[in-house]
């Protein structure tokens, strides 16, 4: 993420931020990745802390259009709960307009989110997160610090977290849109296996004898199915985009690669940019260690690994790969 200026006095601004030290209220424009005056504020400004611009005043901003179902806010916690998702929705709907994604010259839909919290004002529900056809269910509830940190030991996820969440669950969205491109569903499976295996078996499978990653998974959910695989896969491309773009963003300079001054979001070269990811999460993971924090990255990542990080790369990079028609009409298939 890039660290942003204040329209009117120019001093720094980051990505939540609402107004400036200079008393200036701001508001970001996600289609220019810029805070601009305050304008047509989100109408969950007040609310949701939602900092974004609106088209016009009183409506919702880009990202909260998106959000077709709101928590129980019969319990009063929720609210803290959907405040905290929304702003990690923002922070990866913001990455994937740079490229090219939702924005105005991407010519099919966007996710529609159902935000669920487990705590309703009648009853606990079980709430389950995935990708169906366009919507994505997000279980709010795991922006409580206490409950993600017990599912990240229960799940052997230690990097559990809500932009995580956020980026597997719209790459599944991603997903779904690509399998439009022409060539892109034989070149996935060449890669990844075929997705038309039956998904809830293999989720049976995977949860009776979860295989730990290897040589070509990413992660142990990855080898769950093909599908998962993706997910986990095209999540992670998207962590490494967004590590290399913000490390540039605080002004730090890492050795030993190419990509110093470029946009982490353009470039085509996913070798470098792991390399430069690499570099970069190295030194960070010894920085936290000083504080005795966990590793910001302990994933290592076998050339095979890579090969399917480039394939992710190539397809989630619409916005400048000349290789995909930018006005193909949508026509979803029914997985
Ligand atoms: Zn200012
Ligand atoms: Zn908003
Ligand atoms: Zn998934």
């Amino acid at each position: 993420m890039q660290i942003f200026a204040c329209p009117v006095c120019a001093r720094p601004l980051y990505f939540h931020n609402q107004g400036c030290v200079c008393g200036a209220g701001v508001a970001f424009d996600p289609l220019a990745q810029g805070f601009g005056p305050l304008g047509h504020a989100c109408r969950n400004r007040q609310t949701l802390g939602c900092n974004w611009q609106a088209p016009v005043d009183g409506a919702p901003c880009l990202s909260c259009a998106m959000t077709r179902t709101i928590p129980d806010l019969r319990m009063p916690r929720n609210i803290g709960y959907w405040v905290a998702t929304e702003l990690a929705k923002r922070w990866v709907l913001a990455g994937l307009i740079r490229l090219g994604w939702f924005g105005p010259d991407d010519p099919g839909p966007a996710p529609v989110f159902d935000m669920i919290a487990e705590e309703t004002g009648i009853e606990l529900v079980m709430v389950s997160m995935g990708h169906d056809a366009g919507v994505i269910i997000i279980n709010v509830s795991e922006a409580d610090p206490a409950r993600l940190a017990d599912r990240q030991s229960r799940f052997g996820e230690l990097h559990r977290s809500m932009i995580g969440h956020m980026r597997h669950e719209i790459a599944h969205f991603l997903h779904w849109r690509l399998m439009q491109d022409p060539g892109f569903a034989d070149g996935f499976r060449a890669l990844f296996g075929d997705e038309r295996v039956d998904y809830a078996a293999a989720m049976q499978a995977h949860y009776a004898n979860p295989m730990t990653s290897d040589a070509s998974h990413i992660t142990s959910y990855a080898t769950a199915h093909p599908h998962e695989d993706w997910a986990e896969t095209a999540a992670h491309l998207l962590h490494h985009v967004d590590i290399v773009d913000s490390f540039d963003a605080a002004g730090l300079r890492a050795t030993a690669d190419g990509l110093i001054g470029g946009d982490a979001y353009a470039t085509h070269d996913t070798a470098a940019l792991l390399r430069r990811s690499g570099t970069i999460t190295l030194a960070l993971n010894h920085i936290n260690r000083s504080m005795g924090l966990q590793d910001l990255y302990p994933f290592a990542l076998p050339p095979r690994v890579k090969e399917k990080l480039a394939f992710a790369h190539r397809h989630v990079r619409r916005a400048t790969n000349p290789a995909i028609p930018a006005t193909e009409p949508f026509q979803p298939t029914k997985l």
